[in-house]
């Protein structure tokens, strides 16, 4: 048994705090990583404070998780100690149905193990995620890192940029795309960094217009302040692909006007309330309006090997564990730049 140090929520409304448990000692196809940095997702905030349907207690929270291999298993083929790694949202699936065999493990149809509040394949125990020193994954589950990248810019990858490269890719973005972005915080910056390498020309659709100049730096071409509605008459049918990564129930009509002919508007963005929506937004212009679940473990293999290549990494605030309840505050309010990390030497 591996003694792992952690933080925890204990219940819906109380700050996270520090919190102690095992992981289990590895079995022949598992590997046990010592933590380095965990990125902060907005989807931890959600499920620490049970907003997406009741959370099983106590819940160590964190899905971007980077750090070394410390043991191996007896069958661990792909891995030794040493090696940089990373774990993102699942750790487990069932490998047979026809979404685990394509490629679609976060899409399993028996049961996708998630990195936390999830249980594992036996229906019985409960995992912990990432907020925590160190982690024992199935090798499958388990992402190779290039060696010499700062693993802190790295963290945020294993969720914030999977969500954001799987729909960018699957929509076809190339040199000369049209791609609008919504809400600069820790998918929506991935969002602007990965389709400006894939070629695109970004707009930013954010609340918040101190992110103006920000949002250049990080690669977009045009900033659209989306509270003013005035300006959306300016980006009418402008847009092959929008990727909405807004966390709180909005209407979805004026970025539906911004798309071309057969446009699409996809939804990362995983508000706990429903939206709105106009049918003739849709109807006019025959625009789609999809959603995506981060990706399977091939493509985030793809997407880091592509993000190394182009040496495209997250913007972070490095912080220690004791921050993490502040860091969620400043998320909440929209002021993270871009993605809070946890040192995890600090758990
Ligand atoms: P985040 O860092 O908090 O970013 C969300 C951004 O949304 C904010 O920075 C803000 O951008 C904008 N926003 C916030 N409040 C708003 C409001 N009242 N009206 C309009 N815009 C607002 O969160 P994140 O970690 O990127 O996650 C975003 C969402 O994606 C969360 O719901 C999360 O659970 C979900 N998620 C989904 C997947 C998936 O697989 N589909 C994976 C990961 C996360 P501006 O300041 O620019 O307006
Ligand atoms: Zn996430
Ligand atoms: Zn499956």
């Amino acid at each position: 048994m591996i003694k792992t140090k952690a933080y925890a929520a204990m219940n819906a409304t109380d700050p996270l705090q520090p919190y102690e448990f095992v992981r289990r000692s590895p079995k022949p196809d598992d590997v046990v990583i010592e933590i380095a940095y965990s990125g902060i997702c907005h989807s931890d905030i959600h499920t620490a404070r049970s907003e997406w349907g009741p959370t099983a207690y106590p819940c160590v929270p964190g899905h971007e998780i980077v750090g070394h291999v410390v043991q191996v298993g007896k069958k661990v083929k792909r891995f030794k100690v040493g090696d940089p790694v990373g774990v993102g949202c699942f750790v487990d699936s069932c490998g047979k149905c026809g979404e685990c065999k394509s490629h679609e493990e976060q899409l399993c149809e028996k049961h996708t193990v998630f990195t936390y509040n999830s249980l594992e394949l036996d229906q019985k125990t409960p995992t912990y995620g990432g907020y925590s020193s160190h982690i024992t994954v199935k090798e499958k589950y388990v992402l190779k890192l290039k060696k010499g990248l700062k693993l802190e810019r790295v963290a945020p990858l294993l969720c914030a940029g999977i969500t954001t490269y799987s729909p960018l890719k699957r929509y076809g973005v190339k040199k000369g795309s049209k791609v609008g972005v919504v809400g600069l915080g820790g998918l929506g910056h991935m969002a602007v960094k990965i389709a400006k390498a894939m070629g695109a020309e970004v707009t930013v659709f954010s609340t918040s217009p101190s992110k103006q100049a920000d949002s250049k730096k990080l690669g977009a071409k045009n900033f659209l302040l989306s509270t003013d509605a005035s300006l959306f008459e300016g980006v009418a049918s402008k847009f092959d692909l929008i990727i909405d990564t807004v966390s709180v129930p909005h209407d979805f009509t004026p970025y539906l006007g911004a798309l071309k002919k057969d446009g699409t508007h996809v939804l990362v963005g995983a508000a706990a309330e429903p939206s709105k929506v106009s049918a003739f937004g849709l109807i006019f212009g025959r625009k789609k309006l999809t959603g995506s679940l981060i990706g399977g473990i091939k493509e985030t293999q793809e997407m880091l090997d592509f993000c190394a290549k182009k040496n495209v990494l997250a913007d972070i605030e490095l912080i220690p564990a004791s921050q993490i309840n502040e860091a969620y505050e400043r998320t909440l309010k929209s002021q993270v730049k871009y993605r809070f990390v946890i040192d995890a030497k600090t758990f």
